[in-house]
């Protein structure tokens, strides 16, 4: 079973992924906590490359996301198929959806360009449930700069990333039985709670 978080910058998905991987842990399920970019060896020298403000160079729009599907790849290909394949749930701090809503909403390349893009890198991999926790960037990123590793945030605009929220939100109104969409100004326990809940529904 594959579990994927998405959300924009500051949404708190680092702290939910962590929870719901104890939690799933204590009711005996063998859990894979992973993330994109940067979950391999490889992918931790492609999130270098593409946001480590200290290299001083930014790759093309198009070369970016070659980037991070190349990252995506080799995440699948080493880490989450087998994972999955050995009967694990996998849980993801971003997948699929954040290229489209990045590259695709943010940097204005064709969604269906990405879309295939990242479905040639994955093999077709797709999660079985995204919980997508939505903030409004002028909130998220007030939460999220001066993290450490974060200095490539402030080099978008607040457009941006309004661009990025409102894709991931067009994005889950496709699919509402595969996508649980969370208000990310809740507290981090009303958003376990609800997380939780909707895990419990599906998980086999
Ligand atoms: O905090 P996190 O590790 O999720 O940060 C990854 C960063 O990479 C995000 O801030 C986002 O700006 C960027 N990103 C992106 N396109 C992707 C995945 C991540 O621009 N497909």
């Amino acid at each position: 079973f594959f579990i994927v978080f998405e959300g924009g910058d500051g949404s708190g998905k680092s702290s939910q992924v962590v929870k719901l991987a104890a939690h799933l842990r204590l009711t005996g399920r063998d859990v894979v906590l992973t993330r994109e970019p940067g979950a391999t060896d490889i992918g931790r020298r492609i999130r270098t490359l593409v946001l480590d403000p200290s290299t001083g160079s930014e790759p093309s729009p198009r070369a970016e996301a070659l980037l991070y599907a190349a990252d995506r790849a080799h995440h699948v290909a080493t880490i989450v198929r087998p994972a999955l394949r050995s009967g694990k749930v996998v849980i993801s701090d971003r997948y699929v959806d954040s290229s489209l809503a990045y590259q695709g909403g943010g940097r204005d390349l064709p969604t269906e360009e990405v879309a295939w893009l990242s479905d040639w890198a994955t093999a077709s991999l797709k999660p079985d449930l995204v919980v997508l926790l939505d903030i409004d960037p002028a909130v998220g990123l007030a939460r999220a700069s001066g993290r450490a590793g974060h200095d490539h945030i402030e080099r978008e605009s607040l457009a941006f990333h309004e661009k990025v929220r409102y894709k991931f939100l067009d994005i889950a109104a496709e699919d509402p039985r595969r996508y649980l969409v969370v208000d990310a100004t809740l507290s981090e326990d009303e958003i376990f709670a609800l997380v939780r809940a909707r895990v419990g529904e599906r998980l086999p």
